[in-house]
């Protein structure tokens, strides 16, 4: 697959497929985080993507340089990282089995027309619902587990982080919180292992921030993450910033394979009798993509709600014949 034309891509360079509201808004973080050099936008609207990179090459004189262009899928060869958010929204009554099936079918179509030309690039896999189009995507493409990733529960992470934040008045830097399982209904947070400030979240709570009320609390916070999506997408009809975030952090990771443990859905086996599913489980993310996935202890209420989590989306694989 490599030649001598693969030579002169400006390294490093970085795929996206879907110029959409996630994808636009990501290349955008790219520009502004000097992180790639190289920057090709695909969507099978070529006209937006077109735009997209026009808009964006207009603000290049006050930044780094970096090339952004619109392209095909042949234009993804030699692609350090290719990041997909192409595929449908759910719309108003569709059932999340459609949407997969939907989706599914887009990325059927997609998947082997991108791993042809970028066999080596590490995978983000964005577009909803994320473990199943990990899942799908790895089955498809046949590459190692670990070069596919989904951006998973970072996003809801980093929601959890911001609230907790917000809530306890600390620093988000100074927040240790796991959301886990599916990214979706299922998800759960991790309270047995959350920490601020290098202490147990109840403790600091009772001690630090005067609240009592641990359990209301707890929940408060999670209700309020977990319905943060819907309540963005009702005010403004997309989730952008955040996620091209969330989608960066992982980037940056892997270019400058930084070891950083994030949330990401990857392939599971062997964890509290969870196997083949790809699913968010706090993870190594370097150069090749997930190294490990870490098999974190949880309490009796996690596992069997990670449990449940697991066996929903296996559903839905089965659902749709995988
Ligand atoms: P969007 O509709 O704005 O963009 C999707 C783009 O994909 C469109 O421009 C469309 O033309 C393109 N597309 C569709 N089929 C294609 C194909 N076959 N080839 C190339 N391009 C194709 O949607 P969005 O708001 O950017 O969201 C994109 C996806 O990301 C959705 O599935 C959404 O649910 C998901 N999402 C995931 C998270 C997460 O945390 N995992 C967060 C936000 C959004």
């Amino acid at each position: 697959m490599k030649n001598k034309a693969t030579m002169s891509h400006l390294k490093p360079k970085i795929s996206v497929i879907g110029a959409g509201n996630v994808g636009s808004t990501y290349a955008y973080t790219l520009m502004i985080g000097g992180l790639a050099r190289e920057v090709v936008l695909i969507d099978k609207n070529h006209k937006l993507a077109r735009g997209i990179a026009m808009d964006l090459n207009h603000g290049l004189s006050f930044l780094s340089p970096i090339t952004i262009r619109s392209g095909e899928f042949q234009d993804c060869e030699d692609s350090d990282i290719v990041v997909i958010t192409a595929g449908a929204n759910r719309k108003p009554g569709q059932s999340r089995i459609d949407l997969a099936q939907n989706n599914v079918d887009i990325f059927k179509s997609i998947i082997p027309q991108i791993t042809r030309y970028a066999p080596y690039a590490v995978y983000i896999v964005v577009t909803n619902p994320v473990d199943i189009l990990t899942y799908v995507s790895l089955k498809i493409s046949g590459l190692p587990a670990g070069q596919i990733i989904g951006s998973g529960t970072v996003l809801d992470t980093a929601r959890l982080k911001y609230t907790i934040s917000d809530y306890y008045k600390v620093d988000t830097g100074n927040v240790h919180a796991y959301i886990i399982g599916e990214h979706g209904d299922t998800e759960l947070p991790v309270w047995s292992n959350a920490q601020i400030g290098g202490m147990p979240i109840e403790r600091y709570g009772r001690e630090y921030a005067g609240l009592n009320n641990i359990q209301h609390d707890l929940e408060k916070i999670f209700h309020s993450v977990k319905n943060a999506g819907k309540q963005i997408i009702e005010a403004k009809g997309a989730t952008n910033y955040s996620i091209a975030l969330s989608i960066q952090k992982i980037t940056r990771s892997i270019l400058r394979n930084e070891n950083s443990i994030l949330p990401v859905s990857t392939l599971v086996s062997n964890f509290y009798g969870v196997n083949d599913v790809c699913i968010s489980i706090p993870s190594h993310v370097t150069r090749k993509g997930v190294d490990k996935f870490l098999k974190i202890e949880l309490n009796e209420k996690e596992k069997e709600q990670f449990i449940h989590s697991a066996n929903v989306l296996k559903n839905i694989l089965k659902n749709i014949g995988f």
